[in-house]
């Protein structure tokens, strides 16, 4: 059977505010695009999906690379992982603070070292070690509107923000909507090449006002990102701590291998996020057939897909 090369790209489930409406259509469009050229150009699906994923890191208007969200004590700690559903070939960074580009950092975990994750200032120091021109400052990756947030929150929930945590994002949530429904502009990327093999990617800052340390489903295996090439690749966005209890990725690619194409598959992985543990969040999926799924249960996710027989992709928010 032909393989038609294609990519699928999201901008994160949860809600898109007005005036990021454009600068998301932009980013995914040229994610997308950018993503295809590689495929036409002869890469492979893993080189098309950290294609695509950087020029979203590289877009402020996302939660990932310059723009991720801040933590409670105001520094950013990003998470990425990339994985090759050809070898389960897998490479993730948790929790780094200093890298423009968390998903090559993530590749070249999985292409130049023994290990699949690593986090912190290890991660940190590994960036440092292979990729020095990969290297940059908090005040590189921060952008005003997240700085914004972040002094808005803190003035209005004052000392209850460092009173215990757990409390303070109940109250959060309860007098202060604009968290319930914030963007979350995380980003992922699944690709498959003419030669059938499938790749996913994710990026983020992970959840705004999240405890110094957390990780979050992204670049856990299995959770937010998964490829195998006898089932097929996802990335997921969303709830974290939901996406990770219900190992939301392997779930998806699992259904594929009982039977289900993409789409069925992800109706399916978001049904079982939400009756589960009532967690919300979307997939995107490409199966190991090349039909392209995707499924969500939050308001919006922004995403975009192309195939090389397309001239632009279609995108939808
Ligand atoms: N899943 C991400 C996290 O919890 C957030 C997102 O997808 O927007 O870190």
């Amino acid at each position: 059977m032909k393989n038609v090369p294609a990519i699928v790209v999201h901008g994160g489930a949860w809600d898109v505010s007005r005036e990021l409406v454009g600068p998301n259509k932009t980013g995914i469009s040229h994610a997308a695009i950018a993503g295809i050229e590689v495929l036409k150009a002869e890469g492979n699906a893993l080189d098309a999906v950290e294609a695509a994923i950087r020029i979203l890191e590289d877009d402020d208007s996302f939660n990932a690379g310059i723009g991720s969200v801040l933590t409670l004590d105001g520094h950013i700690e990003m998470d990425a992982a990339i994985m090759d559903g050809k070898t389960l070939k897998a490479g993730a960074v948790g929790s780094v603070s200093n890298v423009r580009h968390p998903i090559s950092l993530a590749r070249k975990i999985a292409e130049e070292t023994i290990h699949v994750f690593l986090v912190g200032k290890g991660a940190d120091d590994f960036a440092r070690a292979v990729c020095a021109q990969e290297v940059c400052s908090f005040g590189e990756l921060v952008v005003e509107r997240r700085k914004k947030l972040w002094e808005d929150i803190n003035e209005r929930m004052g000392d209850k923000l460092v009173d215990g945590y757990l409390k303070a994002q109940v109250e959060l949530l309860d007098k202060y909507p604009l968290l319930k429904n914030v963007p979350l502009d995380t980003v992922g990327a699944v690709a498959i090449d003419k030669n059938g093999d499938i790749a996913a990617g994710t990026s983020t800052g992970g959840m705004p006002m999240k405890l110094s340390g957390r990780i979050g489903d992204s670049p856990l295996i299995g959770c937010g990102t998964y490829a195998d090439n006898d089932s097929g690749g996802v990335s997921a966005t969303g709830h974290g701590e939901s996406i990770i209890k219900t190992t939301l990725a392997k779930t998806t690619c699992d259904l594929i291998e009982r039977g289900h194409n993409a789409q069925k598959a992800a109706d399916v992985a978001i049904d079982f996020l939400w009756t589960k543990i009532g967690g919300k969040g979307g997939v995107i999926v490409i199966d190991k057939n090349g039909n392209v799924g995707l499924s969500y249960n939050t308001t919006k996710m922004p995403r975009a897909w192309m195939n090389t027989e397309m001239s632009t992709p279609e995108v939808t928010i």
